[in-house]
């Protein structure tokens, strides 16, 4: 067993961090949240770091795959906002990854060279009005005419689309009763007649663009259909496939990211912060909560990596990332309350970073599969009997 970090990952964090020092300061990151927009002008200086080719094999441009250091970069891309993550994301994961796993040749041919380039950006498009966890329900629905493709549905929190150039969205293409069955998966152009679009506001994860998606008598080519051909109809799988398991650790680095910079912020301000006449870091009960996070920190990031050596080493590990998304999420939120109670009211109030940690780490145990839907497929995983 060896717990040590590879040379490759430490000179990936230095220039991550090097990068967002210049391009995306906690200043402009602040601003950025008020006003509830990250620029896509950002992803230009992620491209420039040469980490887009990651999640995607030489044959294809990237560089191989390589799952711990896809979410050492997300990690890393978090600890300034996981909306910055969520840039290089849509770009390696909801773009490569899927298109890698479950794409037609054609598809890898003509999309895997340019997203390995970071040249392009895939919005999710799985939830609905009426469809969150359960997916299998979804009701948007996909008319096969010959070769042409027609939709029309909403989508709901699709993060991204504003700025996309696709939206990966999961359509009903059969009868609505048939669950799992009749489901595809299909690759929208952003600038397709048909879409509009209706921005979300949240109180966190501010700058993603969320937005609702409205689909009138969008036509598309039976080769944007995930799988062309074999894929008309075979969507399910190609949903729940590796590319799943990958997603799940993919918000846990995202929580592990957003947790790592609270706990940087608090122990720089107990050592700062001076009360009674002495600085805070000498009190014991902060010492104490200084130390519980710490800890804390370093058992959620272990969780992660073994679920990134798993997969990196093509084991099965469905309850192993199961459990990894479900404890870094939760054990985060647990993290930033209390570097929040370590900052007090200036863990609260607007121009420290804090309050937004705490806004946008509550989102993590909802995406991604919510913490009850992770524990339903880790009992059901290790097969605990239902009756
Ligand atoms: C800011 C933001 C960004 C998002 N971005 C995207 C995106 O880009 N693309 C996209 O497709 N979606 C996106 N989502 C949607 C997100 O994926 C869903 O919120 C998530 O799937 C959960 O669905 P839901 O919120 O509708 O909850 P529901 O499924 O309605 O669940 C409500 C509650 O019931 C529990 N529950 C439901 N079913 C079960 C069960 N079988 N067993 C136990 N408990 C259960 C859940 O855990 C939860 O506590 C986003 C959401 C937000 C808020």
């Amino acid at each position: 067993m060896d717990f040590g970090e590879p040379e490759h990952i430490g000179m990936l964090r230095e220039s991550i961090r090097r990068m967002l020092d210049r391009h995306a300061t906690r200043e402009q990151m602040a601003k950025w949240d008020e006003e509830d927009k990250v620029p896509r002008a950002l992803m230009e200086h992620i491209r420039e770091l040469g980490i887009c080719g990651m999640t995607v094999p030489e044959s294809f441009g990237g560089t191989g795959r390589d799952v711990l250091g896809t979410m050492v970069a997300v990690e890393e891309l978090s600890r300034r906002s996981m909306v910055i993550a969520t840039l290089y994301l849509m770009n390696s994961c909801y773009g490569s990854m899927n298109i890698l796993a479950s794409g037609s040749e054609e598809q890898k041919q003509r999309l895997l060279p340019q997203l390995a380039d970071g040249q392009l950006l895939f919005a999710y498009g799985l939830s609905e009005p009426d469809v969150g966890s359960d997916l299998a329900s979804v009701r948007t629905r996909a008319e096969r005419h010959g070769d042409k493709v027609i939709i029309n549905g909403t989508k709901r929190w699709c993060s991204g689309a504003e700025i996309a150039d696709y939206i990966y969205a999961l359509v009903r293409s059969g009868e609505p009763d048939a669950r799992y069955k009749n489901l595809s998966l299909v690759l929208l152009p952003t600038n397709a007649k048909g879409i509009e679009l209706t921005h979300i506001p949240a109180m966190g994860a501010r700058g993603l663009n969320t937005n609702d998606v409205s689909l009138v008598d969008v036509e598309i080519s039976i080769d944007d259909v995930v799988g062309g051909e074999d894929g008309w109809n075979n969507g399910w799988t190609r949903l729940a496939g590796p590319a799943l398991e990958v997603e799940k650790l993919e918000v846990a680095a995202m929580a592990l990211g957003i947790a790592a910079q609270a706990v940087d912020d608090a122990w720089e301000y107990s050592q700062q912060r001076k009360q009674f006449g002495s600085r805070i870091c000498s009190v014991q009960s902060i010492r104490h909560m200084l130390a519980d996070v710490q800890t804390k920190l370093a058992a959620a990031r272990l969780m992660l990596y073994r679920g990134c050596w798993l997969a990196d080493n093509n084991l099965p590990c469905s309850a192993e990332t199961s459990m990894a998304k479900m404890y870094v999420c939760e054990l985060g939120l647990e993290i930033v309350l209390t570097c929040q109670k370590i900052m007090g009211a200036y863990g609260y109030a607007k121009g420290f970073d804090m309050e937004r940690y705490v806004r946008d780490m509550l989102l993590m145990p909802i995406i991604g599969g919510s913490t009850a839907i992770q524990k339903n497929n880790i009992a059901n995983r290790m097969g605990l009997p239902k009756s």
